[in-house]
């Protein structure tokens, strides 16, 4: 399911597949990414809005 997002909503049970494009500029998985390490939360906290999936 990569570039895929998957919907679920269980009040209606209805499904939903939605395609993702990857964010060329995504400071996690781009070619040149930002972040390479782990580092503590007020150093990511701000990145993690730029993120492709918002989660690092
Ligand atoms: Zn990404």
């Amino acid at each position: 399911m990569i570039g895929k997002f998957f919907i679920y909503n269980a009040l209606e049970a209805h499904f939903a597949l939605m395609e993702v494009d990857k964010n060329p500029h995504c400071p996690l998985c781009s070619a040149k990414p930002e972040i390479t390490s782990l580092m503590g939360y007020e150093q990511n906290i701000d990145r993690q809005d730029r993120a492709c999936d918002g989660v690092i």
